[in-house]
């Protein structure tokens, strides 16, 4: 053990500890998720508005820079998975390039990234060579007119290349996120699971969360129990062993299909929400740090980052863990939009 502080403003302990930060509740912190921008391509009818939402000017969002410096504190605090996102981080300029910088900064860290994908086919040759841990692409149906739908601005075809040029250039783990929606996707499950194992990706089912205006409601929102029973006629299924205790690799509960023995993970973030295990906290692209997603209370690190104050820095995201609340609350329609967090 490395220590011991009281945060500020808070009212209970917490350690450093080799496997990462633990929390005044004993949730080991070791998992950075990091929206590099809140701008994307697409307009997600779960994720965005359909005008988009108000980007932030460039000087207000952290430099490629700025990422870096703070990441070597997050990784000297007992980070050990950084996943960048957004909005979609392949439309910010140089972000495969950052990639491979960031690889050559931390050679042992996992590195992540979640994309749509559809900027893939022109920069998957730079981010083979980032050497990532793991991808997670979404994709919430096969259905092109559906696809146009959903994603309103999305073309289905760009995510096949995508995903095609992503296994050529053997970029390991990559898993297909499905947000499930009643009325917009839900029977499409059997064949987004098989186009998945077909290609070698693991399919990960996710409830539909609520954001703050993104149609959640009950005639949308499709509990895991019912995501499961649609997913039955493709034959028996197996917890895995050690899936019903969810794992510091995620929140994802898998099952493994007694035929083929390939795995579907189903993520429960309503009905069955993760919060006593969660070790994670998300850093928005404008710098402000999330120890929860599904509460507002944010911590700014931008002043910390642009001063260059390490001591500052280590302050504020300890002080910011210590705000990560026991349980989500359920004022979520008040939230910021997914795109704007880095889901
Ligand atoms: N643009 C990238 C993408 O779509 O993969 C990365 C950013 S996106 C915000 C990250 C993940 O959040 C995606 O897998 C997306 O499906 C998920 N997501 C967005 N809004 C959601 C919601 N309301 N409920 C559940 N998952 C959501
Ligand atoms: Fe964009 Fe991803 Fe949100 Fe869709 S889910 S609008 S692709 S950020």
């Amino acid at each position: 053990m490395q220590g011991w502080r009281l945060a500020q403003g808070a009212s209970f302990l917490y350690g450093l500890l080799p496997m990462g930060i633990v929390d005044g509740r004993g949730r080991c912190i070791n998992y950075a998720r990091i929206s590099v921008t809140d701008r994307c391509n697409y307009r997600c009818v779960y994720c965005m508005p359909e005008e988009g939402v108000k980007s932030r000017a460039h000087a207000d969002i952290m430099r490629y820079e700025d990422i870096l410096w703070l990441s070597r504190i997050l990784v000297s605090l007992g980070i050990r998975h950084i996943r960048f996102t957004g909005g979609e981080p392949l439309v910010r300029r140089g972000m495969a390039d950052f990639l491979v910088s960031f690889r050559e900064e931390f050679p042992g860290l996992d590195i992540s990234m979640t994309t749509n994908a559809s900027l893939l086919p022109s920069f998957a040759g730079t981010i083979e060579r980032a050497r990532l841990s793991g991808m997670n692409i979404s994709l919430d149906t096969l259905d092109s007119d559906k696809f146009a739908h959903m994603t309103r601005l999305g073309d289905i075809s760009d995510v096949m290349s995508g995903i095609a040029s992503a296994a050529e250039r053997g970029i390991p783990n990559i898993k297909t996120n499905t947000v499930v929606m009643r009325g917009f996707n839900e029977h499409d499950l059997p064949d987004i699971v098989k186009f998945s194992w077909s290609h070698g990706l693991i399919p990960r089912m996710i409830e539909f969360m609520p954001m703050r205006g993104n149609l959640w409601g009950r005639e949308t929102f499709v509990p895991s129990a019912e995501i499961f029973d649609l997913l039955k006629p493709m034959g028996d299924w197996e917890l895995e062993g050690n899936a019903e205790k969810k794992t510091a690799c995620g929140p994802a509960k898998y099952y493994r299909n007694a035929h083929n023995g390939l795995k579907v993970g189903v993520i429960e973030a309503i009905s069955n929400h993760f919060c006593s295990e969660c070790n994670r906290l998300r850093i928005t692209a404008a710098g402000n740090m999330r120890a929860c997603l599904f509460n507002n209370a944010e911590t700014p690190l931008l002043p910390a980052i642009r001063d260059m104050d390490e001591a500052a820095a280590r302050e504020a995201i300890l002080t910011g863990i210590a705000l990560k609340p026991r349980k989500w609350n359920d004022a979520a329609d008040g939230v910021s939009h997914m795109s704007d967090i880095g889901g």
